[in-house]
């Protein structure tokens, strides 16, 4: 089924983000994740892919739509030539894949420039051209930051693009993780205005650790609010750092329910506990359904 579709059914939206297993090691913890929210009736999930691990990305995306019957979308990036995706495309069509997340991919590290394959695929909106212009089915979902992309000069030039891609033929929008709603509800109000109409799904990360913070916040470019900053900093030990970030996510959600956002799209680092601790909370407060 179509993502899209599901956005637009009248109740928000639950699903997560898996990270594809670089190796054998990550493989057992992925999958007693999956299987613990499996459990708990996402709506989606979908998969991250990374050039070195695509074949893993199509292959858990099958999977998981065979062995739980939850729809899950692949990720896909420019990392491959044009010719090497309408391969890999055709491949996800013959398996039943329904619905692609179109991305440019991450640059190698924190300021380090993206190194596109092809130069048909610079960007995200590249990607969407090519699989709606190749006649392909799938829905299609893009990334959009409710922050600046480090990359870019100011809101104006992220919205641009963001246009662009709706221009090309997605069907909706997942924005990169945020800590700070403001940043959601004006990017909402700006795309609309600008006449974009797609359901726009919050990405929420609930801090894994000081480390991941770090890391992601200098990747996305989000910024941490003052609030959340000191209460890790005073935390005294990671499961403390791990308390205020799922308290915080609670509070974001909360807040995004009452304002009737899509859904609701939780990256989860492949761990469950932290997902399943702010959909028992959401639930408990009957802004979700069970
Ligand atoms: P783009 O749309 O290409 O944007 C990148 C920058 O270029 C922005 O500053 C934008 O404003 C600018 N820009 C866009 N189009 C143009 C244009 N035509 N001309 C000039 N400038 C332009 N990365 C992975 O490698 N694998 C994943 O699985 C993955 N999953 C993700 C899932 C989500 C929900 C999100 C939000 C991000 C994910 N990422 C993933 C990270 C993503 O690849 C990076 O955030 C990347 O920096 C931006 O991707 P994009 O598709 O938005 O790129």
């Amino acid at each position: 089924m179509r993502i899209a579709d599901m956005l637009v059914g009248g109740r928000p939206t639950v699903s997560f983000e898996f990270m594809a297993p670089r190796d054998e090691s990550e493989v057992d913890a992925l999958e007693k994740t999956i299987a613990a929210l499996a459990g708990h009736a996402p709506d989606w999930v979908s998969v991250t892919y990374r050039k070195a691990t695509g074949d893993k990305t199509l292959e858990l995306v099958t999977r998981i739509k065979r062995q739980y019957h939850i729809e899950a979308m692949a990720h896909l990036t420019c990392a491959n030539t044009a010719d090497e995706t309408r391969r890999i495309l055709n491949w996800m069509e013959r398996e039943g894949v329904a619905n692609v997340l179109a991305l440019r991919g991450d640059p190698p590290g924190p300021g380090a420039p993206f190194q596109p394959t092809d130069p048909q695929l610079m960007h995200g909106s590249d990607l969407v051209s090519l699989i709606r212009g190749s006649g392909y089915r799938f829905g299609i979902g893009a990334a959009c930051s409710a922050e600046k992309h480090p990359e870019s000069p100011d809101l104006d030039h992220e919205l641009r693009y963001m246009q662009l891609k709706v221009e090309s033929g997605a069907d909706f929008l997942i924005t990169q993780l945020f800590f700070d709603n403001r940043f959601y509800f004006d990017l909402v109000r700006r795309a609309s205005e600008s006449g974009v109409e797609l359901p726009i799904v919050p990405g929420l990360m609930p801090v894994p650790s000081r480390r991941s913070l770090a890391f992601m916040t200098s990747m996305a470019g989000a910024t941490v609010p003052a609030g959340l900053e000191s209460e890790i900093a005073a935390a005294a030990d990671d499961e403390a750092v791990r308390a205020a970030g799922v308290r915080h996510c609670i509070a974001q959600c909360v807040e995004l329910l009452e304002a009737g956002v899509p859904g609701l799209h939780f990256y989860t680092f492949n761990r469950a506990r932290a997902p399943m601790e702010i959909l028992a909370a959401l639930r408990g407060q009957q802004l979700l359904t069970a």
